[in-house]
């Protein structure tokens, strides 16, 4: 259970203490004009997709509410519901398009847990292949990481966009 979770702690790891900052969730989502340069997938009526740009693995995405809410409690069921629509539709295009043989899904819920930003929950996917351990020293490149988002964006997006 530990090693199936320690994954995520990389969003802690890599965005620092950023809780004091501006919430980049509601930033995203604000800033309409430009989904293309924030990677935002798609945007439904309660939650929208969006990829993570400090990526556990290529392809991993996350849906966030509208809402700025931390509690998982919080979550009302129309949010829930077009949550787990949309998971549905990462995880088959995520599969179909990148041929992924596994998942990892879930929320971090507090710092303690490891949440990047604990005030406004978000559900992670990320992918999984045979022999992926090795996958962030890879990536680690920031140019190789740049262009890794981008063609995983071009190559998910399509799915969306028929919803
Ligand atoms: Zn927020």
């Amino acid at each position: 259970m530990e090693k199936l979770w320690a994954p995520w702690r990389i969003e802690y790891i890599a965005r620092g203490d950023l809780d004091n900052d501006e919430c980049f969730l509601c930033e995203k989502q604000k800033d309409t004009e430009h989904d293309d340069d924030n990677y935002v997938l798609y945007r439904g009526k309660f939650c929208y997709v969006l990829l993570n740009i400090y990526p556990y693995n290529n392809g991993h995405l996350m849906i966030a509410p509208y809402r700025h809410i931390g509690e998982f409690e919080k979550l009302i069921g129309d949010e829930f519901l077009e949550m787990m629509k949309l998971t549905k539709i990462a995880t088959s295009a995520i599969e179909e398009s990148m041929g992924a043989q596994g998942f990892n899904i879930g929320f971090n819920l507090g710092r303690v847990a490891g949440a990047g930003r604990a005030d406004h929950i978000h559900l992670h996917i990320v992918p999984r292949w045979n022999g992926d351990t090795n996958f962030m020293p890879i990536i680690g490149e920031t140019k190789v990481l740049s262009e890794a988002l981008r063609g995983t964006y071009e190559r998910l997006r399509p799915y969306f966009q028929n919803e």
